[in-house]
């Protein structure tokens, strides 16, 4: 099953991945994950993009397609794997597909976990984070004990500068501009599913389950 994920910054996107990773023994696969792993195995692409990301320059897409195709070639791939974070355009999908071409697969579903702007927004602004341990919680949705104080560990909590409004509403468009193109172009392609993402994580996880039983 080869599944590429898709869902704005805040909406679960990164937790449903590891669900359905573990649910179908297939490896979720990150952009950073990738870059960082043929860096450690100092493979000639590795070395290239470590010498852009060095220099603070963004990894140009060559590199980046060849890293992917290396990645999704490995053992650990005979079965699939989800995506998280490439494709980001147009042209890396079509990239993708001719990689994927090449090894006698194609792309079984692109979910999409959709949540509306405003809640986003809602779940950035009351997240709060402990300084300790890392748990994080929600004013609303997830409150402490103890306002203020970390349930788990009694550390303090503490809100991330970027956690506000001005800040989520500027990702979101980012993301919401950088994104259509692609929703589009797998739309065409008969395998995309946009799901229901201001349920429940249980719920979420139930609704993919759904659709994927349906593919392969
Ligand atoms: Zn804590």
């Amino acid at each position: 099953m080869q599944l590429i994920m898709l869902g704005a910054p805040g909406a679960g996107k990164g937790t449903q991945a590891a669900k359905l990773a573990k649910k179908f023994s297939i490896p979720q696969i990150s952009t950073g994950d990738m870059f960082r792993a043929a860096v450690k195995d100092g493979t000639a692409l590795g070395k290239q993009a470590k010498s852009f990301m060095d220099a603070g320059k963004l990894v140009p897409d060559e590199v980046t397609i060849g890293i992917v195709r290396e990645r999704l070639g490995k053992d650990d791939c005979a079965n699939g794997f989800i995506l998280d974070g490439f494709p980001r355009t147009v042209e890396q999908a079509d990239a993708l597909a001719k990689i994927l071409d090449g090894l006698g697969k194609k792309i079984s579903c692109v979910p999409n976990i959709h949540v509306p702007a405003e809640d986003l927004i809602e779940r950035a602004v009351g997240r709060r984070i402990c300084r300790q341990c890392g748990a994080t919680y929600h004013v609303k949705f997830h409150p402490p004990k103890v306002d203020g104080v970390c349930t788990d560990c009694g550390g303090e909590l503490y809100q991330r500068a970027d956690d506000n409004a001005d800040t989520m509403k500027n990702r979101l468009s980012v993301y919401e501009a950088s994104t259509r193109p692609l929703i589009d172009y797998y739309k065409a392609a008969g395998v995309y599913v946009e799901i229901d993402g201001t349920q429940s994580i249980d719920k979420v996880t139930e609704d993919l389950l759904n659709v994927l039983t349906s593919v392969q």
